[in-house]
């Protein structure tokens, strides 16, 4: 017989359900008796036991999300009370998400901030389309070293997809066009080599035991805010060239 298994909202997180004895609060197993504990109320971070940084060990990250595929698989606890049937479920679900985002770089600083009290939703693809279906410009901040070029930029885009309009393509424009796609490119590429310095003062930040009040942890976070809404918007711009430059059929 299965032993009774207490509903997990009036369990003292720190208790095994089955063993009673005292775990670590994250755990996923009991180290007494092996037991598959309830799902903890924890972040994409905390599931892996690991602490909010942004230099992520890639290889041991993928090691563990392996071995806890397996010994969290609906399979194992197929003959297992139906409350571990569940937890298992929702815990390899909640394993696929807390993988997918933190392998990749750009969406695990997006949830880092996330987790940090930033929304970032404006910056996102949908509301992008969003507001094209609208007809409307979405509503981003020009980074002001980008102003002048933006605003030139603007202007042959508007020229160029009037003369599409008209059945004409100027070629200087068209041209011109180019050369920036290629400098905004560049400006993405080297983007990338700024948001790594970041993370690793972010990471500093963390190892000096910062609390999430801290100013120096705020201001991190706020430059780190600013580099990817800077990246998205240069993102786009490339979008928008390279949707003017292609030629119908
Ligand atoms: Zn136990």
């Amino acid at each position: 017989m299965h032993p009774v298994v207490p509903n997990p909202e009036t369990l003292n997180a720190q208790t095994c359900w089955s063993c009673v004895k005292e775990i670590d609060k994250a755990a996923h197993f009991c180290p007494h008796c092996a037991k598959l504990q309830p799902p903890a109320d924890s972040d994409y971070f905390s599931f892996f036991a690991l602490q909010r940084r942004l230099n992520i060990d890639a290889n041991a990250l993928e090691k563990e999300f392996y071995k806890l595929s397996r010994k969290l698989h609906p399979d194992v606890y197929a003959r297992a009370s139906s409350e571990e049937q569940q937890w298992s479920t929702q815990k390899s679900s909640l394993l696929n998400d807390a993988y997918r985002t933190l392998r990749d770089p750009i969406a695990r600083t997006e949830y880092l901030l996330e987790l940090e009290g930033v929304k970032l939703e404006e910056q996102s693809r949908a509301a992008t389309d969003e507001a094209r279906k609208q007809g409307k410009d979405k509503q981003q901040v020009v980074p002001p070293d980008l102003l002048e070029e933006v605003f030139d930029l603007n202007m042959q885009l508007d020229e160029m997809r009037m003369g599409k309009k008209m059945g004409e393509r100027d070629e200087q424009i068209a041209k011109d066009l180019q050369s920036a796609k290629i400098r905004f490119e560049r400006m993405l590429a080297s983007s990338n080599d700024d948001l790594r310095k970041l993370w690793n003062e972010w990471d500093q930040v963390i190892a000096s035991g910062a609390d999430i009040a801290d100013p120096q942890r705020i201001a991190v976070r706020d430059e780190i805010v600013a580099l990817l809404n800077r990246r998205s918007y240069v993102r786009n711009l490339v979008r928008d060239v390279n949707e003017v430059l292609a030629t119908e059929k």
